[in-house]
């Protein structure tokens, strides 16, 4: 379900929500794709783009994916980055700021270097649940995966956020809850759960 113990070992939650994407055209150096400056997506040409493992959404320009597990469900808990920038300024953004997307900037680099991760804590009414789907048993990039994260009150969801990873080039914040409050990263929903 995860990296092999090595990198488990190792890795840092900085380097682990940084880590490149996994497109084979951007990772070779034959393919002048438009992340890299060139002038197509090699993976979306239809006759001969190998795009298994690419976004299913929010794919315009660049179709790869991201690769982090633990950003998934990090987003839905509403975590923070605190980073610096290359002038040395200290900043806090959400998880879903800090990730840039191909829409925004094609080359998604931010330039920024992880220093903490804020979660809030979650309270005594919050539900949460985690799945991937991977292709093998033992430690293996997920083909889907997917954080929700409730607060309840009874039998209603009062709020939910719910992020899909492995979908997107960034993780993958559903917006298809209405939003009933100010809120931006949470909405209310009035769902039964019984
Ligand atoms: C077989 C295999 C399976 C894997 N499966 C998964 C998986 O299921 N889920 C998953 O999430 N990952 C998976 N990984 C990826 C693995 O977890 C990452 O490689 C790891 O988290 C990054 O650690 P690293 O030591 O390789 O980082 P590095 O190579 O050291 O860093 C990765 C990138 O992050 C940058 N970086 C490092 N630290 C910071 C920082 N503080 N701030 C900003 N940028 C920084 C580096 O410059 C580099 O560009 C898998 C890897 C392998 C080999």
């Amino acid at each position: 379900m995860l990296p092999p113990p090595q990198l488990r070992n190792m890795s840092t939650l900085g380097s682990n929500i940084a880590q490149r994407n996994r497109c084979w055209y951007f990772h070779s150096a034959d393919h002048d794709c438009f992340r890299k400056g060139g002038d197509r997506c090699f993976a979306r040409n239809s006759e001969t783009g190998e795009n298994e493992n690419h976004a299913i959404i929010d794919n315009g320009s660049c179709v790869s994916l991201h690769a982090s597990s633990i950003a998934t469900a990090l987003m839905a808990f509403n975590a923070s980055v605190v980073s610096i920038n290359g002038e040395g300024e200290k900043k806090k953004v959400t998880m879903d700021d800090f990730f840039v997307p191909p829409s925004k900037d094609i080359a998604m680099e931010n330039n920024l270097q992880t220093k903490e991760i804020i979660l809030p804590a979650p309270t005594k009414n919050t539900k949460s649940a985690y799945i991937k789907q991977v292709a093998r048993e033992s430690y293996d990039w997920s083909l889907g995966d997917l954080a929700v994260v409730f607060e309840v009150s009874g039998n209603t969801c009062r709020t939910a956020s719910i992020v899909l990873g492995a979908a997107a080039p960034v993780p993958y914040r559903s917006m298809e809850i209405h939003p009933t409050n100010s809120s931006a990263n949470s909405f209310a929903l009035e769902t039964p759960m019984g």
